[in-house]
């Protein structure tokens, strides 16, 4: 039995007692391909963060994770930049394709040129375009781009994968759902079906300092604070229209995936999330808020698979973080094993409180990363 699927059953096992000590290896890893960016999405913190010169990882970052490609489903490149901007990308493609696993990156489509296309096409595709916007305008004013030269790359990436004969990847629209796009949800189901596109998510506004005090794009002169784009009027506006955008998305026969931004509507978790921005800094250990631990619901959309699956994200500083929604690190792989971290009194603390029916203070208000998260099989094909 190869690697992969002794894993599978492993994981399986794992998922189903949902044990604290697990036997199995995550299936889905991110590493951080690049670090900074040159771009000006305005939501965005990597530039004023991490600076506009996009940094590749290390090639001993690289030697000390990929022994643990072979267990992967699922091996993401992006995290603090933009990935299809990374020197390495030829050296993803082929790890994924020797892994026979999905590579995986959330992208802009800025970069995504008909010569890169071509190269990425060798491997198994899992992309989500981030395009936050309906109309051209609205999206220049948040992506700082132009919108026709992005769905030119994109109608190009999705003819050449239908051209070539992969109808296993998987190419996924993503919409931040604010005050400034909430009404242009439409437009937005129109550009997905035009470029070939027949999935998208809609995601919730996560705060960050820079929004929280106001990006400004100086060109459209147009101010953006976290407070006003994203509030319980902006949820109730999307909640309202979500019967007849699920029609349209049926209509056009795309389908509405997994993504953040109803359950934060109906939950009202944008004061909550900004409150919380902090304490999910802290060590697991410091974490107090919330206070009173949320009880698991699998029926009102509250369960995780992300502490026996992973999502983990390895930082180009070796840190491992658990999912993109926790910010504090398990360990760091320069000094201990990934084998070692993935067991450690860390994830162990998480994966007790899951297994007692409870999220852990750390999540706050996650909705969980459920087992439709990627579309494709992230826990085993025995689970
Ligand atoms: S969203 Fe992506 S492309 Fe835009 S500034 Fe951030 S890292 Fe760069
Ligand atoms: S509930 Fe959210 S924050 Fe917690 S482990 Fe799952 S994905 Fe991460």
């Amino acid at each position: 039995m190869s690697v992969s699927r002794q894993n599978d059953h492993l994981l399986a096992e794992d998922l189903s007692s949902r044990a604290v000590t697990v036997k199995s290896f995550p299936s889905v890893m991110y590493l951080e391909a690049t670090r900074g960016c040159p771009y000006t999405c305005i939501m965005c913190k990597v530039p004023d963060e991490h600076g506009r010169k996009s940094v590749d990882v290390s090639q001993d970052l690289l030697n000390r994770v990929s022994p643990y490609f072979q267990y992967l489903e699922i091996l993401g490149i992006h995290l603090y930049g933009e990935p299809l901007i990374s020197r390495n990308i030829d050296y993803f493609i082929e790890a994924t394709r020797a892994n026979d696993c999905y590579l995986h990156m959330n992208s802009t489509g800025f970069f995504l040129k008909p010569e890169l296309v071509d190269r990425l096409l060798a491997t198994r595709l899992h992309i989500m375009f981030s395009i936050h916007a309906g109309t051209s305008a609205t999206y220049r004013k948040i992506m700082g781009q132009d919108l026709q030269r992005v769905m030119d790359n994109i109608s190009y990436l999705t003819e050449k994968s239908t051209l070539s004969g992969s109808p296993d990847n998987e190419f996924w629209f993503s919409y931040i759902v604010v005050k400034e796009t909430v009404n242009e949800i439409d437009d937005f189901l129109l550009l997905a079906h035009r470029t070939g596109v027949s999935k998208v998510r809609f995601m919730k506004l996560d705060p960050n300092p820079k929004i929280l005090k106001g990006a400004y794009r100086e060109a459209e002169d147009f101010v953006y604070r976290y407070h006003e784009q994203f509030n319980r009027e902006v949820g109730q506006t999307f909640l309202d229209q979500l019967p007849r955008i699920r029609e349209r998305a049926q209509e056009l026969g795309i389908t509405i995936e997994a993504g953040n931004m109803e359950f934060a509507a109906a939950h009202g978790v944008s004061l909550k999330q900004a409150a919380h921005r902090a304490s999910r800094l802290l060590p697991i250990e410091l974490n107090i808020l919330p206070l009173v631990k949320r009880r698991v619901d699998p029926s009102g959309g509250g369960c995780c698979l992300a502490p026996w699956t992973g999502q983990i994200q390895i930082s180009q500083d070796g840190n491992v973080n658990l999912c993109c929604s926790a910010r504090y690190s398990l360990g760091n792989v320069f000094e201990k094993s990934l084998e070692e971290i993935w067991n450690d009194h860390r994830i162990r603390a998480i994966r007790g409180d899951f297994h007692n029916g409870l999220f852990p203070r750390t999540c706050g208000y996650c909705k969980g990363m459920p087992a439709d998260e990627y579309g494709v099989k992230i826990v085993g094909r025995y689970a």
